[in-house]
């Protein structure tokens, strides 16, 4: 770890005013949440082409092998413990200058870590609820799996429409949410520093987030294991695991904070 750099950006942070965070899968992989597009996907038995979103309105067999997948890979979500980077994100806040949390995760982490629900905005979705494709009503996961479990149901629906209910995470062939993509693009172009944390950019359309922040006029930091295409326009890049490397940033940040200085 550089410690000439881990110091530039405290002092980033030291000095910002509107702060985003935005967060891929590798600010999860220490809590044991695999990465999505990692070259062994979990769970390994299930074909991407069969869980697409145009495969699950299409017909209940796929709906049977969507939720079949998804109850496979629930368990490890619900079960991980948020690390160092997900607190680091949480002191962040409480500086009372972060303005949006972007996330491209699914587990529900920074939530469990403790940072703001209202404040977290999850461009995938989350593993942690359930909705009706039709009326858009909304439960919390364990009370549909619950009732799946009671009484036997392998594909469940809507019991005010009866409309098929999906696990609330953005499927294959889904497009994203249109308010969340445009409150997060609006919070890009208003903060002073973007901190972009485990997500090697290659994804649109939230890779084009730190280009947005950029020529707005805001300071870039990455922190993740490997560079991204836009190494260029970052003012810190910080190669590294994002638990250990934020833990870094927010003990500097605390000494500059508390006068330590140089
Ligand atoms: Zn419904």
């Amino acid at each position: 770890m550089d410690d000439r750099l881990i110091r530039q950006a405290a002092r980033m942070l030291q000095e910002a005013r509107r702060i985003v965070v935005f967060t891929g899968a590798g600010i999860s992989t220490e809590s044991g949440i695999p990465d999505f597009r990692s070259p062994r996907p979990f769970p390994p038995r299930y074909n991407s082409d069969d869980l697409t979103y145009q495969k699950f309105i299409s017909h209940e067999r796929y709906r049977k092998i969507y939720w079949d997948y998804d109850r496979a890979r629930y368990p490890a979500m619900r079960d991980a413990l948020p690390n160092d980077a997900h607190r680091a994100v949480v002191e962040i806040e409480r500086t009372g200058r972060m303005t949006a949390l972007i996330t491209q995760n699914i587990d529900g982490l920074h939530q469990k870590a403790g940072s703001n629900p209202a404040l977290v905005y999850e461009l995938h979705g989350t593993v942690h609820e359930v909705g009706c494709l039709h009326c858009h009503t909304r439960w919390s996961r364990e009370a549909i799996t619950d009732r799946m479990e009671r009484e036997g149901i392998e594909v469940p629906y809507c019991e005010h429409c009866g409309g098929p209910l999906k696990v609330a995470t953005i499927a294959f062939g889904q497009s994203l949410p249109t308010d969340v993509l445009e409150e997060s693009f609006r919070h890009a172009q208003a903060c002073d520093l973007f901190i972009t944390i485990g997500s090697s950019l290659v994804v649109q359309p939230a890779n084009l987030l730190p280009p947005q922040a950029k020529r707005s006029g805001a300071r870039l930091i990455l922190v993740n294991l490997s560079g991204t295409p836009y190494d260029n326009i970052m003012d810190v890049i910080l190669l590294g695991p994002a638990g250990p490397t934020m833990k870094a940033i927010m003990e500097d940040f605390g000494r500059i904070s508390a006068g330590g200085g140089d």
